[in-house]
């Protein structure tokens, strides 16, 4: 049997990692389900393994399995290993910040081949407000393989829903040119008006 997807999108500080975590725990409590959480890391020599996860919004802490980033299949060993232990399937793998994971819609898609069900939260757009790694992606597995996608608000300091990660350097709007994924920045969400993005070509 095929897996079902679960996507929850939405700019920073729209609380996905909690919402992501309080599904884990739903599966686990009540339908008494294994499901393994997934954490990308940048650390670039790291093995696949086990870390204590903490929410940042302070909803308890849960163990993941963290891997690099560029690559996600290091963490089907991982999952094989598992379940051999447990004497039985894993049914729910999730992944946490899929915007920073390699090959994330053929990882995605081939855990739902193989029956399990995934849930991913994540950001769609970068900075630029242009699609974030192969988060987009992911909807088309959504419709062909069924399950859902929850899209969290957050809000601009206007009250309007903010669509976009304002990457902001020293206080001041980040230039388009700057890396993708930068050490030591910090976000806000902002609404299409008070977006700001100097030097963007369109
Ligand atoms: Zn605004």
């Amino acid at each position: 049997m095929l897996g079902k997807l679960e996507m929850i999108v939405g700019p920073m500080r729209s609380n996905k990692t909690a919402e992501l975590l309080r599904r884990i725990e739903i599966r686990k409590q009540y339908a008494k389900q294994d499901v393994m959480l997934l954490k990308p890391s940048d650390d670039t020599k790291a093995e696949a393994g086990l870390v204590e996860s903490r929410n940042r919004n302070g909803c308890g802490k849960m163990e993941a399995v963290e891997f690099r980033s560029a690559d996600p299949w290091s963490v089907l060993p991982v999952l094989a290993a598992t379940e051999k232990k447990i004497g039985k399937r894993v049914e729910c793998v999730a992944i946490d910040e899929g915007q920073f994971v390699q090959d994330l819609f053929l990882f995605t898609k081939r855990l739902l081949e193989g029956g399990y069900d995934v849930m991913v939260s994540g950001l769609e757009l970068d900075f630029r407000g242009l699609p974030f790694g192969e988060m987009l992606d992911l909807s088309w597995l959504v419709r062909t393989y069924s399950g859902n996608i929850t899209e969290l608000v957050a809000y601009c300091s206007c009250g309007a829903k903010a669509l976009y990660p304002q990457r902001l350097i020293e206080g001041k709007p980040a230039q388009y040119d700057s890396p993708i994924i930068m050490a030591g920045d910090f976000y806000e969400p902002r609404c299409d008006v008070h977006f700001i993005l100097p030097g963007r070509p369109h």
